[in-house]
């Protein structure tokens, strides 16, 4: 991460810097100063092709370092960011944090592809596929082992803009996730009026899924919307026993995570754990 390209940063840095303190420019200045001091981390939690247990590709999830090396986990922090509308600092860091990071893994021949959080007040910036689109460039990577992730609600008003933005996603080669799906922020309609590339089924529709035969059948119609849609690439989050992985695998669901394969890891830890386990052993499928 000490090789990281500042440059922009720190052209912005430089400016807010001399704009004072106090209002927003001052937190952004403070937060900015605090990614440079290497108070962030990036962790990544491993994600798993379901039918052949691979694990092909991590999602790139944000920490903050706190007193005694604890990691802070980012609902800590995030919400605060949001509102004071600093969030940008993180997000483009830890998009610059993982370019780098699949850079290295490919560069050693391992084909992992990265997930990445983004805020809608991130994506809804001018000019904001260009700016990813520069960080994967100048890393050395290609937009298509990208996914952005995003949590959306359905607002009429706003799905025309939106869609234009996937657009510009797509065009640019980077794929587009629909976070956190079966929660309040998502609902099915979303699924018709967006063009996503992948749809992650969000961990609480997962919890208790062994023993409720309505969530299974949810489940299990939302794997085959995804489908029928034109091919969504299915991710289940919060895998935590071989039971749900059971399931989802007979519900043909694409991709999985969760602790069942492992907690997000920093990269030594990642890099140690890909190199002994690789590949999962699919369980059978349950009758
Ligand atoms: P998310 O994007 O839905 O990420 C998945 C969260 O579920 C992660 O929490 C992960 O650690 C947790 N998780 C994964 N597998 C399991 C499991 O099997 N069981 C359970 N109970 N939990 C599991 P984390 O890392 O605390 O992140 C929380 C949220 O913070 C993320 O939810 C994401 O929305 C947000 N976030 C993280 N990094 C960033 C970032 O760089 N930018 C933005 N804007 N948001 C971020
Ligand atoms: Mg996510
Ligand atoms: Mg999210
Ligand atoms: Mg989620």
């Amino acid at each position: 991460a000490d090789e990281l390209m500042y440059s922009e940063k720190q052209k912005y840095y430089d400016t807010i810097l001399r704009e004072g303190r106090g209002s927003r420019t001052g937190q952004a200045a403070h937060l900015l100063q605090s990614i440079q001091n290497h108070q962030f981390t990036v962790v990544y939690q491993p994600q798993v092709e379901l039918a052949t247990g691979k694990i092909v590709g991590v999602e790139a999830l944000i920490r903050k370092k706190g007193p005694g090396g604890k990691l802070i986990t980012p609902d800590h922090f995030i919400p605060r960011y949001e509102r004071e509308g600093i969030i940008r600092h993180i997000d483009l860091y830890v998009f610059e944090v993982l370019c780098a990071q699949l850079k290295k893994w490919h560069d050693r021949g391992d084909r992992l592809r990265g997930s990445v959080n983004f805020s809608r007040v991130t994506l809804m910036e001018t000019n904001i596929v260009k700016t990813l689109q520069n960080v994967c460039g100048q890393y050395g990577v290609a937009p298509e082992d990208v996914t952005v992730e995003i949590t959306e609600s359905v607002s009429k008003v706003e799905n025309a803009a939106l869609n234009a933005l996937i657009n510009t996603f797509h065009a640019a080669g980077f794929s587009i996730s629909l976070d956190d799906f079966g929660t309040a922020y998502s609902n099915l309609s979303i699924l018709g009026e967006l063009d996503f590339t992948e749809l992650k089924i969000d961990k609480s529709m997962l919890q208790d899924l062994t023993g409720n035969k309505k969530k299974q059948a949810l489940v299990k119609n939302v794997i085959l919307i995804c489908k029928d849609f034109g091919n969504i690439i299915s991710l289940a989050e919060g895998i935590e026993s071989e039971e749900q992985y059971a399931l989802l695998l007979k519900y043909h669901c694409l991709l999985g995570q969760g602790y069942y394969f492992s907690k997000p890891l920093s990269e030594k830890v990642f890099n140690t754990y890909y190199r002994t386990k690789k590949t999962f052993r699919a369980p059978a499928y349950p009758h």
